[in-house]
């Protein structure tokens, strides 16, 4: 099976074979912290977790950042999902096994010498800036499929200009390294959030600020959202709590019990957005607990900018 051109096909702007990884030194350090809980899940001997596999296939969806403010990376995590969901079915047809994979990609992408980590501690590709998605699946692939990608020295590509730490909105970048406990994306996972997380949101689903200052990603320009995109992500429509559309382009897995509602509220309020609050009202009527704390922080900060 010739893997690149199946992957290409389906979408994926590059893939890489490489043999099973096995990270003690990344689990030690999650262990003892090192991470947002959004790692636990990862494992770091692939080879102890996933016995059967001979191979680790990274694919990589690159994508465009969104005018607005909403962050691009869902609508993309979303596609390259399926595409790896329809890959994963060619692959049985031909008869070869694959798992999707919970590996540390980050020292993997930068060990291997196709990306580097910078200064807001995202990676970056050549070609593709810090902006994709990264799918990984483990294989079991006949012997003659086996054929790595070589291995490359390990590069540098931050030219440390320091504007991911100055437009930092939760002063998570500075002189000491990276800091994920002032990071705002590791604190939007459900509806509630730190209130000076909700007094920093800027965007809906994550923080694009320290994406958009690098100059590494300054040749990769915006796109326009879709009408589509528009009208499933308007806030007053996810603030009254209608997010089937929204879902279905970002994937279900972001409804976390009312995610979406509550951070279409805490950015209207961010926004002034006066003519929003009929609705924050109505959705607070109804709404439970800790959504409901939200939407009452919402209230109260756009009322007292009116
Ligand atoms: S995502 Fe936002 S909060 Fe997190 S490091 Fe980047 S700019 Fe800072
Ligand atoms: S903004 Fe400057 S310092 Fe920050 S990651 Fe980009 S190149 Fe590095």
């Amino acid at each position: 099976m010739n893997l690149r051109e199946v992957s290409k096909k389906e979408g994926f702007g590059a893939d890489y074979l490489l043999p099973v990884p096995q990270y003690a030194d990344w689990t030690h350090r999650r262990n003892s912290g090192a991470f947002a809980p959004q790692a636990d899940y990862i494992a770091g001997d692939a080879a102890a977790a996933y016995p059967w596999a001979n191979a680790l296939w990274l694919l990589i969806w690159p994508y465009a950042p969104v005018q607005g403010h909403v962050s691009g990376y869902y609508f993309a995590s979303n596609a390259s999902y399926h595409a790896m969901m329809r890959l994963q079915r060619a692959l049985k047809e031909q008869g070869i096994a694959s798992e999707r994979a919970a590996v540390p990609v980050k020292p993997i992408l930068t060990q291997w010498g196709i990306g580097s980590v910078l200064e807001n501690d995202l990676v970056f590709i050549p070609g593709f800036g810090t902006r994709f998605v990264v799918q990984a699946l483990m294989l079991a692939l006949p012997p003659e499929d086996l054929v790595f990608t070589p291995k490359r020295e390990p590069f540098s590509a931050c030219i440390h200009c320091h504007r991911c730490g100055r437009f930092c909105p939760g002063g998570a970048i500075g002189g000491r390294g990276f800091d994920w406990q002032r990071c705002l994306r590791a604190f939007e996972e459900g509806p509630e959030m730190p209130q000076w997380v909700m007094e920093k949101l800027t965007c809906l689903l994550g923080c694009e600020v320290c994406q958009q200052v690098c100059p590494l990603n300054h040749p990769f320009p915006p796109r326009a959202l879709t009408e589509a995109e528009a009208e499933a992500l308007s806030l007053q429509r996810l603030i009254s709590g209608d997010v089937g559309e929204a879902l279905s382009l970002i994937g279900k897995n972001m409804k976390k019990g009312g995610k979406l509602t509550a951070q279409a509220a805490v950015l209207a309020a961010n926004e002034n957005r006066q003519d929003l609050l009929a609705a924050l009202e109505q959705a607070q009527d109804t709404a439970q607990s800790p959504l409901k704390e939200t939407l009452l922080w919402a209230i109260s900060h756009l009322k007292n900018q009116a």
